[in-house]
């Protein structure tokens, strides 16, 4: 059974999260941001810039700050700011009482000179956070949890629906098969900003609202990314074309409708390589399982998982190097799919 919890009861899971954060490292992270491991906390700041006579216990907005900025911001996702300037202005706009934008919050100086307002700042800042998405909901079912943040009102609310069908349907499969220390509980964001199809990262899977709108079919995106969450391989496990072709190995084998989606293994061909990753790899894993020996995708991807996997393991389990059972391939690529265990027409 599906059931819907209330906002209310979101915003209580999301502090929890928040206070769950290990402190944050001294310095931000250099180099290429997307190297950054998976569950790395990251450094938040709040910078007070308060010019009128109110005086503030910047103690107790920074702890307010901490208790809801993370949590909120690894749930806003794509490129929301780590570090916030928050600015407390002298206006005479009666109705306004606080604004949280990613990075920026304006506090009216005469609303947060009131001692009630000051004592909630906490929830008032949450509660102006999450007016930045434009929707949250959250499911529970058989002990799995999925939030869904829609950034987008654009975002057709049909393929909302086939998203969470699809992650209840497969993930607490692809959870129970492959790895049940995962997490159980995921977040869905679908977000304008995002130029790619979609990412996942620590609990988080990311959707382009534009990709999905024009390909409401490609539902498995959840198959795919779902499965990365599963791996969880942590940082130098392997190779990324090899975790890319195993997650797109197993869409194959557990996508709800890759037929429907017309999502298939292209035919080999000799300008491959097992390192162009995604499908062209999930296609040399099908091989492998029909011609040389079952169950290798399955089996490289917990010893990646345990950080015991080098160039070796190929021959240690099919008694072949990755580019001996490659020229295999070659020469003989012929192969009959099953997508989910059904043949393509
Ligand atoms: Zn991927």
């Amino acid at each position: 059974m599906i059931k819907k919890l209330t906002k209310l009861a979101f915003l209580v899971m999301l502090s929890a999260a928040a206070f769950a954060q290990t402190a944050p490292p001294a310095t931000a992270p250099t180099g290429q941001p997307q190297q950054r491991r998976r569950n790395q906390p990251r450094p938040y700041a709040i910078t007070i810039v308060n010019d009128t006579k109110v005086k503030l216990d910047t103690a107790h907005v920074s702890a307010a700050f901490k208790a809801v900025y993370p949590a909120f911001a690894t749930a806003d996702g794509y490129r929301t700011p780590i570090e916030v300037t928050m600015r407390v202005i002298d206006t005479n706009a009666k109705d306004f009482t606080l604004s949280a934008k990613p990075g920026e919050f304006v506090v009216n100086s005469k609303w947060i000179k009131n001692k009630r307002n000051f004592a909630n700042f906490q929830n008032s800042l949450q509660e102006a956070l999450h007016k930045n998405w434009n929707s949250v909901d959250t499911t529970r079912q058989n002990g799995y949890q999925l939030v869904f943040i829609n950034k987008n009102s654009d975002f057709n609310p049909a393929i909302r629906k086939d998203l969470v069908e699809a992650f209840f349907k497969v993930y607490p499969v692809l959870v129970s098969t492959f790895n049940d220390k995962t997490t159980h509980e995921v977040v869905f964001v679908t977000d304008t900003a995002y130029g790619g199809v979609a990412e996942a990262s620590g609990n988080r899977i990311l959707f382009s609202t534009k990709y999905m709108n024009a390909h409401p079919t490609d539902i498995d995106i959840v198959t795919h990314e779902g499965f990365h969450l599963v791996q969880a391989y942590g940082g130098g496990a392997g190779p990324s074309w090899l975790t890319e072709g195993i997650a797109d190995y197993i869409r194959y084998k557990y996508g709800v409708d890759n037929i429907g989606s017309k999502w298939y293994l292209p035919a080999f061909k000799a300008t491959q390589s097992y390192k162009n990753s995604y499908r062209v790899t999930a296609r040399f894993f099908e091989w492998i399982d029909q011609k040389v020996k079952p169950g290798v995708a399955v089996q490289l991807d917990k010893e990646l998982r345990a950080h015991t996997y080098t160039e070796a393991t190929w021959a240690a389990l099919t008694g072949k190097s990755v580019d001996e059972l490659w020229a295999d391939y070659a020469k003989d690529p012929e192969v009959k799919l099953h997508y989910s265990g059904k043949e393509r027409n």
